[in-house]
């Protein structure tokens, strides 16, 4: 999920929006502006696929152009967190994610002051391009968690539709961390993730890993992973390796060595990444991106799609059992044509 930078910057969202196309990863704040996915596009189709395929889980393709098989999602609620924004029917991931996801709630509530986490976006069922909110995603490798703490209450459906982010930014200035908002439980958060090994990047608004470099006095290890993108100043956005044997899973670039408090860095603080890109005299404006389809992604997308679904969402949440067990509140996701009846194939093993 990606917070507005045009409301962060006070900036032409234009602008904005020019820079961010640059920036592969993330937002889909300018098509958030259009009423719906166009019809036939990927982003229709993956959008309207309810329930993950059968199967063993695979990622295929790359973080930003690929899709799942075999996803599990994550429980709307666990002892040390809750899922939000349920009616996204975006809690779908590869095992590795979801259990990490677990595992980070868990040692963030023991270890680091952070009563539990509010989770976002992970993937859509089969993964696949998402009609509003990221470039990547696609492929149940990527997942957004909050920077706002969760409440002690369980909250209902609506209030989990309804609760606004909190910014960590200082209003009317650039790049600049709000410290009234921002605590020390949140830069432990941030570093606990980080300290995992499956996860590579973690994405966080430059202003936030500036305060990171200037205030983390323990082991710098791991600082490295915090990368500076735009947005992600309301929640911070996780990131795992390829599982180990997942063919078919295009891996990303290892991040540099070091801890990242470079001139990577102080770039995001000039005015180049904010700048509106100036035409050349006399240049054709550029095109219109075209439509993403699902011929343009990995071949074994088509088939993702056309296998069988698994019986129901309950059926397939991680950690529990189909029968009757707890803890899977079935929230009925967006509507959309059902894959479900579609004849079986099989996925061919990339
Ligand atoms: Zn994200």
């Amino acid at each position: 999920m990606i917070s507005s930078p045009a409301r962060t910057f006070a900036t032409s969202a234009k602008l904005i929006i020019a820079a961010l196309f640059g920036a592969g990863l993330a937002t889909g704040e300018a098509l958030a502006q259009q009423a719906g996915p166009t019809p036939g596009s990927a982003k229709a189709i993956f959008g309207a696929v309810k329930l993950p395929s059968e199967g063993p889980p695979q990622s295929i393709g790359f973080y930003a152009k690929g899709c799942l098989a075999g996803a599990v999602a994550l429980p709307t609620d666990g002892p040390t967190w809750q899922a939000m924004r349920l009616s996204r029917n975006r809690r779908w991931g590869r095992p590795e994610m979801i259990s990490l996801l677990e595992r980070l709630s868990r040692d963030a509530a023991k270890y680091d002051g952070w009563p539990g986490l509010l989770v976002g976006d992970i993937s859509q069922p089969r993964g696949g391009p998402m009609f509003n909110g990221h470039a990547s995603h696609q492929i149940g490798l990527d997942a957004d968690v909050w920077l706002t703490p969760m409440p002690s209450h369980t909250m209902t459906a609506a209030e989990r539709e309804t609760l606004p982010f909190t910014t960590m930014l200082a209003k009317n200035k650039f790049l600049t961390i709000d410290d009234k908002v921002w605590t020390d439980s949140r830069a432990r958060l941030l570093m606990q993730a980080a300290s995992y090994p499956e996860v590579e990047r973690i994405f966080v608004n430059p202003a936030i890993k500036k305060k990171m470099c200037d205030t983390w006095t323990g082991d710098r290890t791991n600082l490295g992973k915090l990368r500076p993108e735009y947005g992600h100043d309301s929640h911070f956005h996780i990131r795992i390796k390829c599982p180990v044997g997942s063919v078919g899973c295009t891996p990303q670039a290892p991040v540099a060595a070091g801890d990242g408090c470079d001139k990577t860095l102080a770039w995001w603080f000039t005015p180049e990444p904010w700048a509106k890109p100036t035409p050349k005299p006399g240049a054709k404006p550029p095109a219109k991106p075209r439509e993403v389809m699902v011929s343009d992604l990995p071949k074994t997308c088509q088939a993702v799609l056309n296998a069988p679904a698994i019986a129901s969402a309950k059926a397939a949440t991680y950690g529990i059992k189909a029968a009757g067990a707890a803890g899977a509140t079935d929230v009925e996701p967006v509507s959309g044509p059902a894959t479900g009846n579609t004849p079986p194939s099989v996925i061919p093993q990339q």
